[in-house]
């Protein structure tokens, strides 16, 4: 077996292969085919339904998550519950059970997400940040009415708003919220901790630790809040480093799959591929960790090299890379309202020739970029700086001919890798350290995948958070493949008949 060398930051190759500056924003004329379905709201297709009933479920292993993580989470004592000005904890008057005295402040948070907490304060002590304090944990119900009547008495309602939860819609009552401050204190609830070395600290590691900034800077319209660098959510180490894997600003970019409930493509769990006569189906992931029937969101989709489902311009609606047989590579955007923009090519000829993986490859370009290679065997990154046409490449490794590429994050550490399937059918994971190259040895991970015609990674497949792999196999199987820290979890067949389609990666 040829084992692939690595480069680590190769630099900008001299040589630009693949790749087209030139943003067009309409489909190519006459060459390709439109992928706009005729009607915007997907409609299920009863020629397929007999395909969804063969491509569902066994029984997924008793341990997984069985909560369905397209959906925005309501259960109030769920990590992952989503609370925001339009979703009220539910019942509003709700309070934990498991409150502890965090870190002994005299402030209170759920006994997990303290003793994370615990970790986090440590993490930025020993990163020589000069350290946290803590400023504000749980209120109850009534507590977050004083706070919140207290702010309107003195800045009125609509200002209010602004920086302080009604009764039954604030984080904290959920005792997963915690305000931090630097551990001088002169930065308490105030802006300037988010330039303070601590709170730099905070926003570029907390994920390691399950928590996220919720209220980060720029996206008021989302949250509804103004920039808090001290408003700490935690919602597990699996969701914090997903959403940061991801690149998802906030939890409703997480959940927005759901929020744009009339997406053609929901959730990163969902399973999208196209018939032989070109159709384009998508198979909804089932809260028991399979797939219900086919629904048809698109035509067209014949003369396909491969696809890949994506957030191209991280909008928290999926969209499609098409890599064409006549040789371009474009990206159809989905639509929260359903339906796809017309295609954007972001990449002008030879893209039939190459082998292509897609994902965020360094925390240096929040958007997913392209990982692939031509016959010779030199793997090259093209970012994808813009959310529209792919910048010059950088080579990043030789020696890759013959190899399958997925990127998916192996060691579950926030850094994507690739997994590499060679020939022989071994699938061996190059560690990416996060900024576009590799580090450590490449691991074998698997053997006997040869007979696998796709690895699609997925997300959510499991329960909020939960990460996979689904293969196909050549005679028509699914199976999935859960994705741990460096380990493969749960595994199930997930489908099967699927011979005749192509399944999206
Ligand atoms: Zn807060």
């Amino acid at each position: 077996m040829r084992v692939p060398e690595h480069q680590s930051f190769a630099g900008k190759a001299r040589r630009r292969v693949a790749a087209c500056a030139v943003f067009l924003a309409v489909a190519v004329a006459g060459g390709l085919i439109s992928a706009v379905p005729a009607s915007a709201v997907a409609a299920p297709v009863s020629a397929h339904a007999a395909l969804a009933e063969t491509a569902t479920t066994l029984a997924v292993p008793a341990t997984v998550n069985p909560l369905p993580s397209v959906d925005p989470i309501g259960d109030p004592a769920s990590f992952s519950v989503l609370v925001n000005k339009s979703r009220p904890l539910n019942p509003a008057g709700y309070a934990p059970s498991d409150l502890i005295n965090a870190r002994g402040s005299g402030q209170y948070m759920r006994a997990e997400a303290a003793a994370w907490l615990n970790g986090l304060f440590q993490g930025a002590a020993d990163a020589g940040t000069g350290g946290l304090s803590i400023v504000s944990g749980y209120r109850s119900y009534a507590q977050q009415q004083q706070v919140y009547s207290y702010y309107v008495s003195i800045y009125g309602q609509a200002y209010a708003d602004t920086i302080s939860a009604r009764p039954g819609y604030s984080e904290h009552q959920t005792g997963l919220a915690m305000d931090i401050g630097n551990a001088a204190g002169n930065c308490g609830l105030s802006t300037c901790f988010g330039d303070t070395a601590a709170g730099k600290w905070v926003a570029a590691n907390a994920h390691k630790y399950g928590f996220i900034v919720r209220y980060p800077n720029g996206y008021t319209g989302t949250t509804g809040y103004s920039y808090e660098p001290w408003h700490l959510r935690y919602v597990g180490v699996a969701l914090a480093t997903d959403m940061n894997r991801r690149g998802f600003p906030t939890l409703e970019h997480y959940f927005a799959g759901n929020t744009a409930a009339a997406a053609s493509i929901k959730s990163g769990a969902d399973l999208v591929a196209a018939d032989a006569s070109g159709r384009l189906l998508r198979y909804p992931a089932t809260a028991a960790g399979g797939y219900s029937g086919a629904i048809q969101i698109g035509s067209g989709w014949t003369a396909l090299k491969q696809a890949f489902v994506v957030d191209w311009d991280i909008d928290g609606v999926y969209d499609i890379l098409a890599q064409w047989n006549n040789g371009s590579l474009g990206v159809y955007r989905g639509l929260p309202g359903g339906g796809f923009a017309g295609q954007v090519v972001v990449g002008n000829g030879g893209w039939d020739r190459m082998t292509i993986t897609v994902g965020k490859w360094t925390h240096a370009h929040g958007r997913p970029g392209v990982v692939g290679y031509f016959p010779d065997g030199v793997l090259r990154y093209y970012p994808n700086t813009f959310g529209g046409a792919l910048s010059a490449p950088q080579v990043i490794g030789k020696g890759w001919n013959g190899m399958e590429l997925t990127i998916a994050d192996w060691e579950g550490d926030g850094a994507n890798d690739i997994l590499a399937r060679t020939p022989s059918g071994s699938l061996i994971n190059y560690r990416g350290d996060g900024w576009a190259g590799f580090f450590g040895p490449a691991t074998t991970v698997g053997t006997g995948w040869q007979y696998m015609r796709v690895l699609a990674p997925g997300f959510g497949l499991t329960g909020a958070g939960t990460r996979g792999i689904t293969a196909q196999t050549a005679d028509g199987n699914l199976y999935n493949y859960g994705l741990g820290r460096g380990q493969w979890t749960t595994y199930g067949q997930v489908g099967s008949g699927w011979n005749s389609l192509k399944l999206f990666k």
